[in-house]
Formats: structure tokens, sequence, C-alpha cells
């Protein structure tokens, strides 16, 4: 039986982005099959989005919660546990779509996987293309995948460079809210707590990327990521505040015109661009009213309160393993900050010292990625490298706060 829907697997379904793509799945039944649901925690969550859209197999990746689902799950749906699993699952012969939403490093295998195998992927996981970018793209050249970015500001890139030539590019403008702390001085972001830095001005997002957000690391990747999916180098990637989150990033190109893609800043709007690319279709989201919106507003990054971009433009000059060191150093240091350890300015002094201890390599395989990872991870958490930080950082805060 032929079937116009497009089957789509969506990993990470109970997160911020899978329940958008779970609503939208079921708003746009008539044009979506999801035949499979992954998910980590929210057990009862996941099971009843396997009710709700019919799904045949649900997967989750923490074995102990296998019970609770078996339990919980509709009794027509195949239940699966383990990180194989939903790497067999998104090389079944009947998806087309694989959706990747996984907060962390989960993502990278089924999606390198699924890129291999000829699969498009509509990618949410921004930690996939800064660890393993230069896998990823090869991943998908070599099997004829192809990578559909859900990221709002890589997908208005996308966008704006539909129908255009590569060649015709000057450079993209990756723009940015500023996060919770855009207004704060810098005594007041060194004493800000972790409910603080969640308070973000503009998007409903998920906490470790909110707080990314307020530190501005969450741009910080976003660069990394643009300069792997649009094979760019860092000289070509700017990034622009702009407060009210309504053009969610631009292109230049070479005559100097520059190509804007605007909307509400709902997430459900690239969500769904990558779910129907290349088609658009008419939906119940809030229209973009400009003359509601009034001003738009543009400003240069901070660079001196917000040090995060310097860290994006180094890994991505060199390359190799330093991303992946980045992002896992910043995942190690926001749960620390996050369990009261350290101050949240140590967030970026542990960064910026984890990577000028590290020797990078070049992305050779999976192996060589995941060991940086896991390196990055120990030395981040090393205490003794911590207190001489906490020093280093409350001298160096002492001195910016008199130059201001
Ligand atoms: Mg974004």
């Amino acid at each position: 039986m032929q079937s116009n829907k497009k089957n789509i697997v969506i990993l990470g379904s109970t997160g911020s982005i899978g329940t958008n793509a779970v609503k939208i799945a079921l708003e746009q039944n008539e044009l979506f099959n999801v035949v499979g649901l992954v998910a980590r925690n929210s057990i009862e969550s996941l099971a009843k989005q396997a009710r709700e859209l019919n799904c045949k197999t649900v997967i989750t990746t923490d074995s102990n919660k296998y019970d609770e689902l078996k339990s919980f799950a509709p009794d027509n749906c195949e239940v699966l546990k383990g990180a194989q699993a939903v790497r067999e699952l998104v090389l079944c012969e009947d998806v087309d779509l694989v959706l990747c939403a996984i907060i962390g490093t989960g993502g990278l295998l089924p999606v390198i996987d699924a890129l291999q195998a000829g699969k498009t992927v509509a990618l949410a996981s921004k930690e996939v293309m800064v660890m393993a970018g230069e896998l990823v793209i090869a991943a998908a050249r070599e099997g004829g995948g192809q990578l559909i970015p859900v990221d709002s500001e890589h997908s208005a890139i996308f966008q704006c460079l539909e129908g255009n030539k590569d060649s015709e590019l000057n450079r993209i403008i990756l723009t940015s809210s500023g996060g919770a702390f855009r207004d704060s001085t810098q005594a007041e972001i060194a004493t800000a707590s972790y409910e603080d830095a969640l308070a973000h001005p503009t998007w409903d997002m998920g906490a470790k990327v909110t707080v990314d957000s307020a530190s501005m690391m969450n741009k910080a990747l976003e660069v990394v990521e643009a300069g792997y999916l649009f094979d760019l180098p860092p000289e070509k990637i700017d990034v622009l505040i702009h407060r009210e989150a309504i053009i969610h990033s631009m292109v230049e190109f070479v005559d100097a015109c520059v190509l804007a893609q605007m909307s509400e800043p709902d997430m459900c709007f690239p969500i769904q661009y990558a779910m129907l690319y290349p088609k658009r279709i008419a939906n119940s989201m809030k229209a973009l009213n400009l003359a509601e919106c009034g001003t738009l507003s543009f400003s240069k990054p901070d660079r001196k309160k917000f040090p995060a971009l310097d860290f994006a433009y180094e890994a991505l000059r060199q390359g190799g393993t330093m991303p992946a060191v980045m992002n896992a150093a910043n995942e190690v240091a926001v749960e620390r900050f996050r369990k009261g350890e350290i101050a949240f300015p140590q967030i970026w002094a542990i960064i910026d010292r984890v990577m000028k201890l590290h020797n990078t390599e070049t992305q050779k395989d999976i192996a060589t990625v995941l060991k940086a990872d896991a390196w990055a991870r120990k030395t981040a958490l090393n205490k003794e490298l911590t207190s001489n930080i906490e020093h280093r950082t409350s001298n160096v805060e002492r001195r910016t706060s008199n130059v201001e």
C-alpha cells in the first residue's frame, strides 16, 4: 500500500522540541506517520504520545525505565530499550525522516547512521554538529542523506539560502536575543543564581539551553554548528544581538544584499519547516505582525562581558576535536553551576581552561571524538583546576569592573 505520508521517527520526543514535533504530527496527521518515539525519561508522557500517535515502536534509552515503559505503553506497541535499539530503529526501511532532538550526545550515532543510509535528518541537537560536524557531513555526502537544521537560526539561514548559489554567499549573520543577562552588569552576572539564568526574556526552551543562552554559549555552539552545516570559516560567521527575536538570522550575498527570515519567536516554525521540507503548508500558528512589533533593534555582542564567542571561533578555527571539547567542558560546567558548586562566570573560565589544556586531534572517527569528549568532561570536573580558576576569575572580574 502506497502512502503519501512521511514516516517519521522522533528522538527525544518528550523534551521541548520533541513535544512540539509530536504536536505538529498530530495536527497534520494526514501528512505524518510517526513510526517510532525515543525518550530517556518522562515515561508516562512517552507512552501517552505513543497512544495518541498510534506509534508502533517506543524506546527508552535508559534500561532501568524499560519495565515502567512496558507497563504504560499501548498493547500493540513494541517496547525496546538502549542505544542499539535506537540505531536499529532509524535504519528501518520504512523510515523517511529522523527528527533528532536528544539533549546531549546521544544523537550522534543514530544521526550518522541515518545519513549514511541516505535518510533525511531534521537536526535539533546542536551537540551532534558541534562534536562531530566533519564526520556528520562526510556521512551525509557518502550515504546521500540530507540534513535539515531545526535550530531556529540555522533554519533561517537554510531558508535564506534556498535557490541561491553557495558561491554568491558573503557571510551569515546569526541573531541572538542576548539571553537572561543581556542587561546585567558584570557584578550581577558574577553573583547570578541558577534561577536567574533560567529567566529567558524571549524563548521558551529547556533548562540547559536557557543557561547556555544566558552565558551566550548557546550562540557559541551555534557558530560552530553553522560553520559545519554551511561549510563556512569563522570569519564568515557574524553574531548580532537582536532582542525582539523576530529575525532568526540573515544571509549577506556578494552584492551586499541581505536576506532575513522572520516569524514570531516560536520553535514550532522551524520544526514544522524541517518536518515538511521542501513543502510549506498553512498552520494555526500566530502570524507575524510587524506593526505590532514596532521596532526591531540590533547591536554588537559584548565580547568582554560574554567571552563565549571567542571560544567558538577558536574551536572552529582549530576544528578536529576542539569543538567537542568546548561542548563537553560547557556541559560539565553548567551542571556544576546548577549544583551551586561554581559561580556563573566560572562556566566560561572552565571552558577556557579545558580548551587551553587540550591537544587538538583530527576528527578521524567517532572513537576519537568520544575520547576527547570524555577527557574534557573529566578535566572540567577536576576540583583543583577550578580552585585555581576561582582565584583567577575573581581577579579578572575586579580588574574589568574597575575599567567600566
Ligand atoms: Mg537557536
